[in-house]
């Protein structure tokens, strides 16, 4: 199965963060997700899970 790629490098953020998260598509959004919520203060809404989704590369 083809693993995507959630790379933070990408969000914008103010934290430098350089975390790289890689997975199945569902693995990724969820942990992006959380990561997103508890490190980067972000809502779990909606729109962010698919602002992540948008941004998910094949490895
Ligand atoms: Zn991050």
């Amino acid at each position: 199965m083809p693993r995507k790629v959630a790379d933070c490098r990408l969000f914008p953020s103010e934290k430098n963060c350089s975390l790289t998260i890689a997975g199945t598509e569902d693995e990724v959004l969820a942990v992006a997700v959380r990561h997103a919520v508890e490190e980067h203060g972000h809502e779990d809404t909606p729109e962010l899970r698919e602002q992540i989704q948008s941004m998910l590369k094949n490895e």
